[in-house]
């Protein structure tokens, strides 16, 4: 028989908060049941009251902190416990890191089954600046119940727009732009997307900082094919410092995705360019960079430790983007391929080679679980493998491509993933199948938040 479940929706508790979640909620006990309260913190003794109950937990929500923890600080920003985007302001940074640490750790050991983890995993890469250090961001437009126009961050887990002035890990660059974006749409009475209607015209404001060059990129994304008094809104935007380039995206899809296939530039460049260490890249809209610069230089540098190269070695760096990884390696390789699905992200990287004076590179666009294998069996024979590095999606590798990398049997494996538990999937597959874990260490690249970025070392078994 089932049991019975003992707490209700609407119960209250005071309860000590022990543990926490992988999406940032305190965890305590009441009656048995592990309750998940979000805002809550380990150290914190707090009244909760309970939302829904399932068999053996529930959530529960916050009503008052009874006595904070040790650790708790006062979030800088006052939409911290609204807004979707950080779900640790409220930690104190160091704690930040030992959980980031802790997720790292237990994914490697419940997912991965690496019982033995704590002796390779090495102490996560903090940073000085945990806040402002995002260089991109991706602000839905809307309009609240009174018609105002609303631009900002969805609350945790919703689509609701929380009107955002100034975001505290964003680039402040970002502040005078929308104010002149919200003020455009307000004049010229310019409609706002609403996703339930699949109707209305400005759907999100993309921005971007080359934080090393100062250079600025706006992109405006519509439902719709021309954004009407475009110039106006061009003339405004460009007295912002640092702007170069601002385009106009379309997307008139009926989708989550942010951005659509065709973009036109409206005003300046179609890119901007930034440095990562002393490479110069060229960044386009829908091509992926990594967004905060200053961790990123010191993951590349991780990975490039890990490769262990010694100027002669075979690398492909699949998932490359615009091949900043490629590049960054390819000064102490014997040549490095990148393979990218996002073609203008492949166009990028070709003239990152070129305007860094780097000639030992190539890349190619497609799947890396089509392209790879379809290499594999080429009998040009090009398809040799020293290193291959792997920094995929959240979801992961698919296992065909898993299955080539095993039967390319390179000596060493970079798997850089921004999610560790599909990491400590592909790596115990990839263990099963002839390696072996050798380093780990995470890099918070996203500090104020749960997410956290993880690069380890497979070696194989026979070298
Ligand atoms: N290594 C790069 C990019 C990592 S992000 C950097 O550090 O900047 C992951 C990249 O994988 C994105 O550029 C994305 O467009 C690409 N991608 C997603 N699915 C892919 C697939 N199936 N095959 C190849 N690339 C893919």
């Amino acid at each position: 028989m089932a049991v019975q479940s003992t707490i209700k929706k609407d119960d209250e508790f005071d309860i000590e908060i022990v543990d926490m979640g992988s999406e940032g909620e305190g965890i305590g006990h009441a009656d048995g049941y592990a309750l998940f309260v979000k805002n809550a913190l380990i150290g914190d003794r707090v009244r909760v009251k309970v939302m829904k109950a399932k068999k053996r937990y529930a959530y529960a929500c916050l009503l008052e902190i009874l006595r904070p923890s040790p650790d708790r600080v006062e979030p800088r920003c006052s939409l911290a416990y609204k807004c979707g985007g950080c779900q640790l302001q409220h930690w104190n940074y160091c704690r930040q890191l030992e959980f980031k640490e802790k997720r790292i750790l237990d994914c490697l050991k419940r997912i991965g089954g690496f019982l033995d983890v704590e002796a390779v995993i090495e102490p996560i890469i903090g940073t000085e600046e945990p806040f402002h250090y995002r260089n991109k961001a991706q602000f839905p437009i809307g309009r609240d119940k009174e018609g105002n126009v609303t631009a900002g961050f969805y609350a945790g887990r919703t689509h609701s727009i929380i009107d955002t002035e100034h975001c505290y890990i964003q680039a402040e660059v970002n502040d005078p732009v929308m104010k002149i974006i919200k003020e455009f749409i307000r004049e010229f009475q310019i409609s706002a997307y609403d996703e339930a209607s699949h109707t209305g015209l400005i759907r999100h404001v993309l921005t971007r900082m080359g934080f090393a060059t100062g250079e600025v990129m706006v992109c405006i994304v519509i439902n719709g094919d021309g954004l009407p008094h475009g110039h106006i809104l061009a003339g405004r935007l460009s007295s912002v410092e640092g702007m170069k380039s601002i385009s106009v995206n379309v997307n008139k899809e009926n989708t989550n995705v942010i951005l659509g296939k065709h973009t036109a530039t409206l005003w300046g460049e179609s890119f901007i360019t930034d440095y990562i260490g002393n490479i110069r890249y060229q960044i386009s809209p829908p091509s992926f960079y990594q967004v905060n610069p200053r961790q990123t230089e010191r993951l590349y540098q991780t990975v490039l430790e890990f490769a262990g190269l010694t100027g002669t070695e075979v690398v492909w760096d699949l998932y490359c983007g615009i091949g900043t990884i490629s590049l960054f390696l390819a000064q102490n390789a014997g040549s490095v391929y990148g393979v990218e699905i996002v073609p203008q992200a492949v166009e990028d990287a070709k003239v990152n080679a070129r305007i860094n004076g780097i000639g030992n590179v190539e890349f190619f666009t497609g799947a890396a679980e089509e392209l790879v294998p379809r290499k594999c069996r080429d009998s040009s024979g090009m398809m040799a493998a020293d290193v291959v590095v792997l920094d995929p999606p959240r979801k992961g590798c698919d296992a065909t491509l898993l299955d080539t990398i095993a039967e390319l049997a390179p000596q060493r494996i970079v798997y850089v993933s921004c999610d560790p538990a599909t990491l400590a999937r592909d790596a115990r597959y990839l263990c099963e199948n002839g390696y072996r874990l050798e380093r780990a260490r995470g890099c918070d690249m996203f500090p104020e938040t749960v997410h956290v970025e993880t690069c380890v070392l497979l070696s194989h078994k026979n070298s």
